[in-house]
């Protein structure tokens, strides 16, 4: 007998999930009831969703089923910050961590196992690329948060493992959940993507969501953005920037976070400050400028503080509003840059350490 693989609800936005009903011979309403009862109620177990047919469920049951990531562990920081490490498949492990602040709670989320975009200060690009996530796998991390983990969820972020426009599709679909009022009614100011510039995928997202746009700068000049950030030699700043000033026209209220982490000596002169007020000339922007979180066989080192405040001032003067991101989970490898969570089978590259690198072994 052939073996049938049954459709995981999950991956399966309100259409989807109206498509889906159809296919099976019952009305596409259901749809809407079924999407609610997962993700509104946090049901998994179509007996209990009563509103449903007997027949529908009697289907569901042998068509479908309601797969969500298994939460491995649990690690809480000293400043109320836990990093979860969530089971996805036998071999793929992702992390996402729940950060509670006093007027909100935000869940910064993966969107691929591993990262193949190679940054060089960032510690989930040293173990490589496995595979991207399914929707049903991204939306699966805020589901597991709400309904597994009774966590409050206020806002989202797609800052963890991964580049979420090298996903789009499934990033997106995962994103149309989050804002739908039949599921987790978030508002489009409450979500923000992060992206390390693929200036296509970008343009693509333009006509398909208006939600927050983050973006890792992390240079003012080709010649080291290269280095830093290496997609930047495939779509280099002078693509990049008119990319996310479109994106965000039309709204007078929308600014263009932009992501710079302060690498002492590397990128947080005086000078790369002022580069930085030329290069953004002329867009609707914001600064966050992140301490750079070492790990181990990490060749950077983090801006002193004063040198942090200093290169925050010049920005400030120039009418560019910037704040330093208050670092958090930092106790458990949870804060930015830090994700690893587990890749087994690396498809794209070498380490570029040749000793053993003990970052990956038994980290999870
Ligand atoms: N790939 C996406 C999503 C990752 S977001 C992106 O690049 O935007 C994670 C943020 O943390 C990015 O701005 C990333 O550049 C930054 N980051 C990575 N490594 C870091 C480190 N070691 N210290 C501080 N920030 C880091």
């Amino acid at each position: 007998m052939a073996i049938t693989e049954k459709t995981n609800l999950m991956d399966l936005d309100r259409k989807g999930m109206e498509q889906f009903v159809q296919s099976l011979g019952h009305k596409p309403f259901h749809g809407r009831n079924l999407i609610k009862w997962i993700h509104k109620h946090g049901v998994t177990e179509f007996d209990a969703m009563t509103d449903l047919s007997l027949r529908l469920r009697e289907t569901l049951k042998q068509q479908a089923e309601i797969r969500v990531p298994q939460v491995v562990t649990d690690q809480a920081a000293s400043d109320g910050t836990h990093k979860y490490v969530l089971e996805v498949d036998s071999h793929n492990r992702i992390e996402c961590v729940h950060i509670p602040e006093e007027n909100r709670n935000t869940l910064c989320i993966s969107s691929q196992v591993g990262c193949a975009l190679e940054c060089s200060f960032c510690s989930t690009a040293r173990q490589g690329f496995n595979r991207n996530l399914t929707s049903g796998e991204i939306i699966g991390q805020l589901w597991t948060l709400i309904h597994g983990l009774g966590k409050p969820v206020s806002n989202v972020v797609m800052m963890g493992m991964g580049e979420p426009l090298a996903n789009l599709d499934k990033v997106v679909s995962a994103m149309d959940i989050m804002q739908d009022t039949l599921c987790y009614s978030l508002s489009k100011h409450k979500i923000t993507i992060s992206t390390a510039g693929i200036v296509p995928a970008l343009k693509r997202l333009d006509g398909l969501s208006d939600i927050c746009l983050a973006v890792s700068l992390h240079a003012p000049t080709n010649a080291l953005r290269d280095q830093l950030v290496p997609i930047n030699q495939k779509y280099p700043l002078e693509q990049l920037i008119p990319a996310c000033k479109d994106f965000i026209e039309g709204d007078k209220r929308r600014k263009v976070t932009w992501e710079y982490v302060m690498l002492d000596g590397v990128n947080d002169s005086d000078q790369q400050a002022r580069q930085l007020i030329r290069l953004l000339a002329g867009v609707p922007s914001k600064l966050n400028l992140i301490p750079f979180n070492p790990f181990p066989g990490s060749s950077y080192h983090c801006s002193s503080p004063e040198r942090i405040e200093r290169f925050r001032q010049i920005l400030m003067k120039a009418g560019i509003f910037a704040m330093t991101r208050k670092t958090r989970g930092e106790d458990i490898d949870a804060a930015c840059g830090q994700l690893v969570g587990k890749v087994r089978d690396k498809s794209r590259r070498a380490l570029p350490v040749t000793a053993p690198n003990p970052w990956l072994e038994g980290r999870v």
